[in-house]
């Protein structure tokens, strides 16, 4: 399976430069940017509730592609504004009581771990953290050891912020479930890039947010809720759409995922979250994976054999994401002497991925994250002006 040429100059801007921060804020394609913008001009025709009305259809639909894209029915999804808004939204509605452990995994992005500490501080509940195992992936071993009653939540990470592993998610998550606990998966960085089914990795939640992999607008997100669990939880935020005020002192929660959202939203943005999930879906996300995993590998091997530079990724099974360092200059210096050339990657610094980094000892590294729209000659581009900072 491969992917039709045109994914190379979609949109045009993809073609000029080389666009390697698909793990930041993608480049969305042609047909998100016109669904955003007609419905922007739609609403300033007739209003913003008039045009919603118009697109109703089509704002289901969107939700029911994304339901699609993870293997969940539309009643599973709750549209959010980001990842972190669809994490906590989730994580906050869990009761937890003092003596509760919460188990997050050692590459735990940081706002989903600031988000558990302060809940921890809160509730009397403990946070401690998964380690990893020699290839730098969840220690299924340790997690089993660290199993017990008082586990109220598992927090694992599919594809890390600042590397290009693929966790055992499944795995763990069996294990998590066997001792009752909840488990929370953050595929942030996998929706998109690596082919997902709720089912098969059997997590209780989920979180994504758009702009990246996703190539969809910012400012939009998802959370999967496991259909079975949706009614045993609530929500640190109501408001009259996530719930319905039925007498004086009474209120209703909204039955499934959407008791998650709140009323006022972009719906430009959610159109075109839609249009980029039915984008991905058109082109086949076991052919997108295909593509971004062994782009990511050609980008590997030709800077590993650049004297000076070391790949930073670990894992026994990789992705679309390329981390590395140069001997003689600081992340931030490469960063800025490729943007020069237009080609744009970031640096992806310690405090983001806090335990991870501080365990390898690292404070920075060059994050490179090309997706299925970088062609081979952009990656040897890249590589030739990595090799000339000398
Ligand atoms: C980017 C990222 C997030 C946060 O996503 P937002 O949409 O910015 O809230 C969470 N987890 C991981 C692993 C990320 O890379």
């Amino acid at each position: 399976m491969s992917l039709p040429e045109s994914v190379f100059t979609d949109p045009p801007a993809a073609a000029s430069g080389v666009f390697l921060d698909s793990a930041g804020s993608s480049l969305p394609p042609a047909a998100v940017l016109d669904t955003v913008h007609a419905h922007h001009r739609r609403e300033a025709e007739i209003g913003g509730y008039r045009a919603a009305e118009e697109r109703s259809a089509d704002y289901a639909a969107a939700r029911a592609s994304v339901g699609r894209l993870i293997g969940a029915p539309s009643e599973a999804i709750a549209f959010t504004d980001s990842a972190t808004r669809a994490w906590t939204q989730f994580f906050y509605s869990l009761p937890l009581a003092p003596g509760d452990r919460i188990l997050l995994s050692g590459v735990e992005y940081a706002s989903n771990a600031i988000a558990a500490i302060q809940r921890a501080r809160q509730t009397g509940a403990a946070v401690e953290y998964i380690p990893a195992d020699g290839h730098g992936q969840l220690d299924l071993e340790a997690l089993e050891r660290m199993l017990d009653d008082r586990v109220r939540v598992v927090s694992l990470v599919h594809v890390p912020t600042n590397g290009g592993l693929v966790n055992p998610v499944a795995e763990a998550a069996a294990l998590a479930r066997a001792h009752g606990a909840i488990v929370l998966l953050d595929a942030c960085q996998s929706a998109g890039q690596v082919a997902l089914d709720v089912d098969t990795l059997g997590v209780d939640a989920l979180s994504v947010t758009g702009r990246k992999w996703l190539r969809g607008p910012r400012g939009t997100g998802f959370l999967y809720v496991r259909p079975s669990l949706v009614k045993e939880l609530e929500p640190p935020v109501l408001d009259l759409h996530s719930a319905q005020w039925t007498a004086p002192l009474d209120y209703e929660l909204a039955p499934d995922a959407t008791r998650f959202e709140l009323w006022e939203a972009d719906v430009a943005a959610r159109l075109g979250l839609g249009a980029a999930v039915g984008h991905l879906l058109g082109l086949g996300m076991t052919a997108v994976e295909e593509a971004v995993a062994s782009g990511a590998a050609y980008l590997r091997a030709l800077l590993s054999e650049i004297p000076g530079v070391t790949v930073q990724d670990r894992g026994e099974r990789q992705c679309g994401i390329v981390t590395f360092t140069v001997d003689g200059h600081t992340p931030a210096e490469v960063k800025a002497a490729l943007r020069e050339q237009d080609i744009t990657l970031v640096t992806s610094r310690r405090p983001s991925t806090l335990i991870d980094m501080t365990e390898r000892g690292i404070e920075a590294m060059v994050r490179a994250s090309p997706h299925y729209f970088v062609s081979r000659a952009q990656l040897e581009t890249m590589a030739r002006a990595v090799r000339a900072l000398g």
